[in-house]
């Protein structure tokens, strides 16, 4: 089992725990990622729902382990095709292997296409990331450098839109979103936040109580509605239009700050790796399993597995739980591999 070499394409949590995963069982992956370090987008993260862990604690327990196991990473590595015994990568290399995962994630949706919220545009309107980036900092301020008081937190930006061509949920918005919103009341007590939503869709473990205490200890405030645009008044502040679509009322606001809760979308390089391992992609431009209940992290070719975001959006823990069924159903393919 030594000898089988597994090529994991992507270095954030599911491509390092599938590593850890196979090492241990005995075989010996390689973890190819094109980012300059591992971590993926949780590294850069600030705290985690519902728990509120830093998402320090997860990302680096993960490569101090992939380390101490001297599992191989190339960085700065990008894969152009794969196959079940081999990906190319960039300048055309070849890397031989046994098997295939594909842990690459998604990409998140570029604010800048819904111009009508002005993210690139006008002072103080940021995505989700970049408020989470912020908070790393310690910080939440605006361009002026003073802090906001009022905040609205824009839900569903780049799913759930057919006319930016993204018709999924993205599914754990919802939850950033008010994760977010309790992250914000407790660093300002006195700031207003408002989250404009179509559908609260809070279903994972101890989300409903977050939905809950962010009501009642925080006093957020939720407003059925769709934010239509965003247009920029005196001092950065910004008037944002809506409906409110429970009391059928238009309303306008004028804020402080504006927060686009951006979707997950499929890589853009999702479509030439499917094409060159022969699987195909779903209407989402994830990539597709063969069997969404049975054997939702296979492809449909044999020796090429997947695990993680890039085959639907998925919370952290079911991204690690993903990675580690995986990696069990490769250990039983190289087994079977090496019997025939
Ligand atoms: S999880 Fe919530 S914010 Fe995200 S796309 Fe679905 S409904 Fe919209």
């Amino acid at each position: 089992m030594t000898e089988k070499r597994v090529a994991i394409i992507g270095g954030g949590v599911a491509g390092m725990q599938m590593a850890i995963h196979l090492k241990e069982r005995g075989a010996n992956p390689v973890i190819i990622e094109r980012e300059p370090t591992l971590g993926g987008k949780v590294a850069g993260w600030y705290v985690l729902f519902p728990t509120f862990t830093p998402a320090e604690q997860v990302v680096a327990p993960l490569k101090q382990r992939i380390a101490e196991l001297g599992i191989e990473v190339m960085l700065d590595t990008t894969v152009t095709a794969i196959a079940p015994t081999c990906v190319t990568l960039q300048h055309g290399q070849l890397l031989r292997c046994d098997a295939v995962a594909l842990c690459s994630g998604s990409t998140l949706f570029d604010a800048r296409i819904k111009e009508e919220y002005g993210y690139g545009i006008y002072d103080n309107v940021y995505t989700s990331a970049d408020l989470e980036q912020m908070m790393r900092e310690g910080e939440v301020r605006m361009a002026n450098g003073e802090r906001p008081e009022r905040i609205a937190i824009l839900h569903c930006v780049g799913s759930r839109d057919e006319k930016v061509c993204q018709r999924h949920c993205s599914k754990v918005c919802c939850v950033t979103g008010v994760k977010q919103a309790i992250e914000l009341k407790r660093m300002m007590p006195q700031a207003e936040v408002f989250n404009f939503y179509m559908d609260i869709r809070m279903f994972g473990p101890g989300y409903e109580e977050m939905y809950r205490e962010a009501q009642v200890a925080h006093n957020v405030h939720f407003v059925r509605g769709r934010i239509s645009e965003a247009s920029p008044l005196s001092e950065g502040r910004l008037q944002i239009k809506a409906e409110d679509t429970l009391t059928g009322r238009p309303l306008r606001m004028s804020v402080d700050m504006l927060v686009l809760l951006i979707g997950m979308r499929g890589n853009d390089d999702n479509l030439p790796l499917a094409t060159s391992a022969g699987i195909t992609l779903a209407e989402n431009g994830f990539f597709h399993p063969r069997n969404h209940f049975l054997d939702n992290v296979e492809s449909e070719r044999k020796g090429i597995f997947m695990a993680g975001t890039c085959s639907s959006p998925k919370s952290i823990g079911e991204t690690l739980c993903e990675a580690t069924t995986a990696a069990e159903r490769i250990i039983n393919y190289l087994n079977r591999s090496n019997k025939a």
